[in-house]
């Protein structure tokens, strides 16, 4: 058992807390958040993720998770210091580092002892060093090793994630502090790579979210292909994934991904990189191809309504991907807008995100499930792939619609049987 302070408690720390809790540790979050705190301290989550609750209140009832907003409640007499704060777009796409510069400084403040201090903030080589310089400002900071470990759970699957990972990446220039780092992952029987230095480990995030975002933008520059040669990009891609060195996974041609870590991630990249005086073609073309996807929605609405104003749009998901509230760069976001813009009405329904999504789009109007979205509707967006709204009652939906135009961001349905119910029906690489 060791114990562990973990900063912020957002969806990776408080994930990270929860579970290592439930592995026998003893582990105090510390978020600035006076809010978010106040929630915990009562077993609420502050955010949807599938059985996060649950694992929360069992753990903080068995007294070994604990919530604070004071770094002294949690980090004196810490194995560990954890930070799982936000890395958001900074200016000129560089990730902004000062949360985790503001963690670092807190945790050099309040430490009384060695300390391991894990960053788990998606953060760009070189961060490492910084924390092992801010953490050496204090007193007692000499006593720190600082080891990068990135994390790769998804939202919605997050629990899942961080108890069965495909892998476990550490890296220092200590490699006593990595090895110990190791242990905590000890009873998940994972494989773990520890890598001889800091840079590297921080360098395997980067590059795994760039290389995810780029088969996204590569099946989508495929289904843009496709459509026009009259091929099924859904089918082209099921044609590489049986190829064993390419594989299935990510090659789902649709609306481009969004998310609060692709689309910053491979911008923070591609600004390290060039600050480094490189320049990653690659990198800008996976963004290009990104920003303009969202847009061929609107490209088929355009041509299947003719116009737009006037036209009542229906928004089928909000979130950026099923299974979470997180609306950070989702896709929605740009097509409602562009619609309004454009004079169309639009109305929405996300089974998890309507609440953030009022915030945002307030001009959206909200309803309370796909069939009211739908009824009297000149068009139906499928933009996000929530499970029920594969199952909807589609003969009900086209006949309550106005007009009854499908365009599936998603590639959900199957359009022969979509066409067979008499929608007009526009998937994306395939018609
Ligand atoms: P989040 O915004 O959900 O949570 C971050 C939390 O940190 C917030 O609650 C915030 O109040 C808190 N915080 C900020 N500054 C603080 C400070 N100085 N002291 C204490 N708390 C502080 O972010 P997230 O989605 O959990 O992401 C955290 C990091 O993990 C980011 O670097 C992100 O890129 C990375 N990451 C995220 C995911 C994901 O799916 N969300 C997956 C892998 C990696």
């Amino acid at each position: 058992m060791s114990k562990v302070a973990v900063i912020g408690g957002g969806y990776v720390g408080l994930t990270t807390a929860a579970c290592l809790a439930d592995l026998g540790n003893d582990v105090v979050v510390v978020d600035i958040n006076r809010e978010k705190i106040a929630l915990l301290k009562n077993h609420r989550v502050p955010f949807y993720e599938p059985g996060l609750s649950e694992l929360v209140e069992r753990n903080a009832k068995a007294g070994r998770l604990r919530f604070t907003t004071a770094y002294e409640d949690a980090v004196p007499g810490a194995d560990y210091a954890l930070i799982a704060v936000s890395t958001p777009e900074g200016e000129g796409g560089e990730a902004d580092l000062s949360y985790v510069e503001a963690a670092a400084n807190s945790i050099g403040e309040c430490m009384d002892g060695p300390i391991v201090v894990i960053n788990k903030s998606t953060v760009p080589p070189l961060t490492g060093d910084m924390v092992s310089s801010v953490l050496r400002k204090h007193p007692r900071g000499g006593e720190a090793a600082v080891v990068s470990n990135p994390e790769f759970l998804r939202e919605g699957s997050a629990i899942q994630d961080f108890m069965h990972p495909d892998r476990v990446v550490i890296g220092s220039h200590d490699r006593e502090a990595s090895e110990r780092v190791a242990r905590l992952y000890a009873p998940l029987d994972a494989p773990i790579l520890i890598t001889p230095d800091i840079y590297t480990a921080e360098m395997v995030k980067y590059a795994s979210n760039a290389f995810l975002a780029a088969r996204i933008s590569f099946i989508n520059e495929i289904a843009r292909i496709s459509e026009r040669v009259g091929a099924d990009a859904k089918l082209v891609a099921e044609g590489m994934g049986m190829d064993k060195r390419i594989g299935p996974s990510f090659l789902d041609a649709g609306i481009g991904y969004g998310g609060s870590c692709f689309p910053k991630d491979v911008k923070a990249l591609t600004a390290l990189a060039e600050r480094f005086d490189y320049h990653p073609e690659l990198l800008q073309a996976v963004m290009d191809i990104n920003r303009d996807q969202r847009m061929v929605v609107i490209d088929k609405l355009r041509d299947c309504l003719d116009e737009l104003p006037g036209q009542i749009i229906g928004l089928l998901g909000l979130a950026f991907k099923p299974n979470t509230d997180d609306l950070r760069e989702a896709p929605s976001l740009d097509i409602a807008k562009v619609l309004i813009a454009a004079g169309s009405h639009v109305r929405a329904y996300d089974p998890a995100a309507m609440e953030g999504s009022r915030r945002l789009l307030p001009d959206v109007q909200y309803m309370n499930d796909a069939y009211e979205v739908a009824s009297g509707a000149d068009a139906l967006v499928v933009v996000t792939e929530w499970n029920e709204f594969r199952l909807l009652d589609l003969g009900r939906i086209k006949r309550s619609m106005r007009r009854p135009v499908v365009i599936d961001g998603r590639n959900i349905y199957d359009p022969p049987a979509m066409r067979g119910l008499g929608f007009t029906y526009r998937g994306i690489g395939r018609e």
